[in-house]
């Protein structure tokens, strides 16, 4: 018998891309401009394209327009850099999407910072990074960002718990625990170097699951009464944490899928409208 309550991260998502949609129904009113979306594809691996596919689908839902950059699996470095620094000095352009990975033989840390950071709707350059880790405004990494907006949602404040965030990567685990540290919470990092994970989720009143390893996570880890959120998303639709065993002991857990994947294209679609405002002088 589950004993956790839900976070429902798709009707949660819903809502803002409803309110998201008002807002850039207001900005076309209100200046003659529908905010506009760059997605950015490097060669044609299958999953990228459903995932950017489905991006423009939820922007034209959302009344967001988006444009469309397809570039070959052997455009370089300098040709994509190139691509990304035209679309941020068009105006007519409010939010850069750069859909990764996007092959070996890319430096990807030069691609993004080729991205102005007031377009950075995705919060992949050094300059979202830092902002975030001030504190200062700017936009978040779209998954993190999510995560946060989950806990709000049910009432969740960080500060002062014990949070362990499992995964490092720069898109997720890394600014998932920055934000919560910024919450006041008391953030321990697990990776794939941790001796011994079980120990430290033990400890967690909030823990954020980030591998991509299918159920790492078992319930007997789980502090009675934690929080768990599972970014992981692994093939059979499973996420990083055993969702039966760990909504025994949890109080609130997302599912997977339903949970935070839904929270991440509202995320990207709700900044690509604020930086449109911005841009507008709204
Ligand atoms: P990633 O770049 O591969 O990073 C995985 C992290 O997990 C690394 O920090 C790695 O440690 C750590 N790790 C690997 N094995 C571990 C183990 N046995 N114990 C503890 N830590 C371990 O992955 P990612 O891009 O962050 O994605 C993580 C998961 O989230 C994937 O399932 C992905 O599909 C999902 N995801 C979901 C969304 C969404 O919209 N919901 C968005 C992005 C990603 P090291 O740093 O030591 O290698």
């Amino acid at each position: 018998m589950s004993q956790a309550k839900l976070m429902d991260g798709t009707a949660l998502a819903r809502r803002i891309v409803e309110d998201t949609a008002k807002q850039a129904a207001d900005l076309k009113e209100r200046t003659g401009t529908a905010p506009c979306l760059a997605t950015v594809l490097v060669g044609a691996d299958p999953a990228s394209v459903t995932y950017v596919r489905m991006k423009q689908s939820r922007c034209r839902k959302a009344g967001i327009e988006s444009r469309h950059v397809e570039l070959p699996a052997t455009t370089t470095t300098a040709e994509l850099v190139a691509t990304l620094t035209a679309l941020s000095a068009d105006p007519s352009v409010h939010g850069i999407l750069l859909q990764h990975p996007m092959g070996e033989h890319i430096d990807e840390r030069a691609a993004f910072e080729a991205i102005a950071p007031e377009k950075d709707v995705d919060g992949v350059t050094f300059a979202s990074f830092a902002a975030m880790s001030f504190g200062l405004p700017g936009f978040v990494s779209c998954t993190p960002g999510g995560i946060m907006r989950l806990l709000d949602e049910y009432d969740v404040d960080p500060s002062g718990k014990r949070a362990v965030v499992v995964g490092r990567s720069a898109i997720l685990g890394k600014p998932a625990g920055m934000l919560l540290l910024a919450r006041d919470a008391t953030v321990t990092y697990c990776h794939s170097r941790t001796r011994d994970l079980s120990a430290a989720v033990r400890e967690a009143d909030i823990v954020v699951a980030a591998v991509g390893r299918p159920r790492l996570i078992r319930g007997e880890d789980i502090k009675p009464g934690a929080v768990v959120l599972d970014a992981g998303y692994n093939a059979g639709n499973v996420g990083d944490v055993d969702f039966e065993s760990a909504a025994e002991r949890a109080s609130l857990i997302t599912p997977v899928p339903g949970g935070v994947g839904p929270m991440t294209i509202a995320t990207l679609l709700e900044q690509t409208v604020t930086a449109a405002a911005r841009q507008l002088g709204m």
